[in-house]
């Protein structure tokens, strides 16, 4: 079954690039618009505030000339003949700033730079003469006419043209450095983006291939990628993953392995009985033994069968638990009753004290467990021994002591007792039927009951072997749902 089946179309960094392109082209592009608009804005009001004080003054100071006169002549007549003069003093008066004067009526008066020509102002000068301040733009300059009104009326009309070259310059010059800023800007994170995305993908594509070669069955020890994010987080959630596989393959290939040199060794025996039952037909003796021998080794196969299918349930998650209140106390007390026949048959006394404990397991896995436990205080004990078995409740947990006055188990062999097929010695398990595999199957079932067990040390005076094993005990709250 192939894995991948569409090569990438449009990689990661790509998309990342020019997503990250786009959007600071975006925003700069927004910036520097509102800034230029601002720039203008405000240009244009300061223009218009100051061509209104201009033109108040102008008209100011051609009244204070009339009056200042003899005022022989009619406000017309004085406009007329001395327009071009006014023209020139008001002119004088704002800085140089070219000033035409008209008439009522529109018509020229005066102008103070008669040389420069003048600008078509007909479509705006209606406005004027209805005694409105208008402007246009024409060219690089400004051409702004206000009306002179006196308390007669409208007298005449002041033209007032100003250049604004400057601040043309001055918007051009602050446009362009927004736009080298803002190029440069749009540069320089690119190159990062791109340095970054560049380094993510590449972790991503380091991911990619470790993920592969788990695939192909290499696993890896080492994190592909070290980094302090979440690509870091997952590098080491894969390497993890790695390392559980190999260990759960390496811990399945060691079962099977023993499984079937475990299965060889009854099976010979039982091959063997029956070749030489083959070659000695009458022989009643063999017969006998024979009899006893091959139902030994049969039972034998059965129990490991029963076991390792037991274990491998377990591992395969097939293996359903049905968790119930149940009272330590009197499940001991059944599976005392179930084995002190066996007990009995090898003088070995069973004795308990027990004090009442709830927890919440499954029943079945829990008759298992001490069944196996007590099975083994059995059969490695000595005849005429005893076992006893004690059951108190700790502050959050039921404590079940099983000891028996067998014998023991040497201490080199107790790290591994838990393993699955290992027996202290072959020759005892032969004599005692065993196979190794009880006390991996006790660990693992209590295991699932988030329980423990362990081989503990027995009290110095007194010989044989001590299991200890805890479950959690139920909390008040579930005791009484
Ligand atoms: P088996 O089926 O062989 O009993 P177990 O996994 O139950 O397998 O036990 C593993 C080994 O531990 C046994 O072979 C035995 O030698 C030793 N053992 C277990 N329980 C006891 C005990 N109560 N006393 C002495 N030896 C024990």
């Amino acid at each position: 079954m192939s894995r991948r089946s569409h090569p990438i179309q449009f990689s990661l960094k790509w998309r990342f690039t020019i997503g990250l392109a786009a959007l600071l082209l975006l925003t700069i592009s927004a910036l520097g618009w509102l800034v230029l608009r601002e720039i203008k804005l405000d240009q244009q009001q300061k223009v218009e505030t100051d061509l209104k004080q201009r033109s108040e003054l102008a008209s100011l100071r051609v009244r204070q000339i009339y009056l200042s006169g003899s005022a022989l002549d009619d406000v017309p007549t004085f406009l007329r003949r001395r327009g071009t003069e006014l023209a020139a003093d008001l002119s004088a008066l704002l800085n140089g700033t070219h000033v035409m004067l008209y008439d009522s009526n529109g018509k020229e008066i005066g102008n103070s730079m008669p040389l420069s020509g003048s600008a078509d102002v007909k479509d705006i000068m209606v406005y004027a003469k209805q005694g409105k301040i208008v402007y246009e733009q024409s060219g690089d300059s400004l051409i702004y006419l206000a009306p002179i009104i006196w308390s007669v009326g409208q007298v005449g009309i002041v033209q007032l043209q100003l250049s604004l070259k400057a601040d043309q310059a001055f918007y051009s010059s602050i446009a362009l450095s927004l736009r080298n800023i803002g190029l440069a800007a749009l540069a320089v994170s690119f190159l990062l983006g791109f340095i970054y995305v560049q380094r993510v993908t590449s972790a991503l594509r380091k991911l990619r291939a470790a993920a592969d070669q788990i695939r192909a069955g290499h696993y890896i020890g080492q994190s592909p990628i070290r980094r302090r994010d979440e690509l870091g987080e997952l590098s080491e959630g894969i390497t993890y993953m790695s390392r559980e596989i190999e260990q759960s393959l390496a811990r399945q290939k060691q079962f099977i392995g023993s499984v079937s040199h475990e299965f060889k060794t009854p099976l010979t025996s039982i091959i063997a009985y029956s070749d030489l039952l083959d070659m000695y037909r009458d022989d009643p003796k063999l017969l006998d033994e024979a009899i006893v021998n091959i139902r030994q080794e049969a039972d034998r196969l059965l129990e490991m069968v029963v076991k390792v299918l037991h274990l491998s349930e377990m591992e395969q998650y097939e293996f359903s638990l049905h968790a119930e209140n149940l009272d330590v106390q009197e499940s001991l007390n059944a599976v005392c009753s179930r084995l002190r026949g066996k007990a009995a048959q090898f003088n070995i006394s069973i004795e308990t004290d027990l004090e009442a404990a709830m927890i919440r397991a499954d029943r079945e896995s829990f008759m298992h467990i001490f069944l196996n436990l007590l099975d083994n205080a059995i059969k490695y004990n000595v005849p005429g021994g005893s076992i006893h078995i004690k059951c108190r409740a700790d502050s959050n947990k039921a404590v079940i002591v099983i000891r028996d006055t067998g014998i023991g188990i040497p201490e080199e062999a107790r790290a591994k007792l838990f393993e699955p097929f290992y027996t202290v010695s072959k020759d005892r398990a032969r004599l005692s039927g065993g196979t190794g595999l009880g006390l991996s199957l006790v660990k693992r079932l209590v295991e699932l009951q988030q329980g423990t067990v362990v081989y503990s040390e027995p009290p110095s005076a007194a010989q044989g072997s001590q299991f200890t094993v805890t479950f959690p005990l139920l909390s008040k709250k579930n005791l009484q749902a």
